[in-house]
């Protein structure tokens, strides 16, 4: 069976390989097919909005099951900012660097016990007829107080997790993978296929 990664970033197909390894389904980004297929824009107000919009759009446009993800960083003391805006924040042309300063400098002197935050990833499944299987998953940490690591992408290096005592930028992809939003909505989703597909459905 084959499954189209429904997004436009290569990086984000190697890192859902990744994650996924072999679980007995191809995967197949959107670049590799013959056929341009565009991805609509991510203007929900959740994560599983988005995702299921992109899912459906290309389940519908390819003929295929496709998967699609949306993901952010949601700041407590910023009333969940960015949100489902984290890829927007600051506009389309800011750097993952002034994205992280901005956070810093609008967290201040805001003691730990109040720097708390979230990644969530939301990640579905849809079938060209309109069926779909959804995932919603976080990982909790807390705000740094700066930049540490050149690891990850995004908003990692101010990203601290207490649980490995450290920011998502200073540990290993694999590390990463096993805690992280994403891969634990992308396993969670891929468990729900194989039921599917073992149900006969
Ligand atoms: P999208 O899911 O590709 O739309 O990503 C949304 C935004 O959230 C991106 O700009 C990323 O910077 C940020 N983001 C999502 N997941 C992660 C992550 O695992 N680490 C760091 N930043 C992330």
């Amino acid at each position: 069976m084959r499954v189209i990664v429904a997004t436009s970033n290569p990086h984000k197909v190697d890192e859902i390989r990744n994650i996924l390894g072999d679980c007995g389904v191809e995967l197949v980004a959107l670049g590799e097919l013959v056929r341009v297929v565009d991805l609509p824009e991510e203007d929900g107000e959740t994560f599983l909005e988005n995702a299921r919009k992109k899912a459906l759009h290309v389940a519908r446009a390819t003929g295929e099951p496709a998967l699609a993800d949306d993901s952010g960083l949601c700041v407590d003391a910023l009333g969940g900012e960015p949100g489902v805006r984290s890829n927007r924040f600051l506009g389309d042309n800011a750097t993952p660097e002034e994205r992280n300063e901005a956070i810093l400098r609008m967290l201040g002197r805001t003691p730990d016990e109040e720097r708390g935050a979230r990644f969530v990833c939301a990640a579905c499944i849809a079938f060209p007829d309109g069926r779909t299987l959804e995932a919603l998953e976080t990982c909790s940490g807390v705000i740094a107080r700066r930049s540490i690591g050149d690891g990850g992408f995004g908003y990692d290096p101010i990203f601290y997790v207490p649980d490995l005592g450290c920011t998502l930028a200073q540990v290993p992809q694999e590390t990463k993978n096993a805690v992280s939003h994403r891969g634990k909505a992308m396993r969670q989703v891929f468990c729900l296929l194989q039921e599917t597909l073992a149900a006969g459905e």
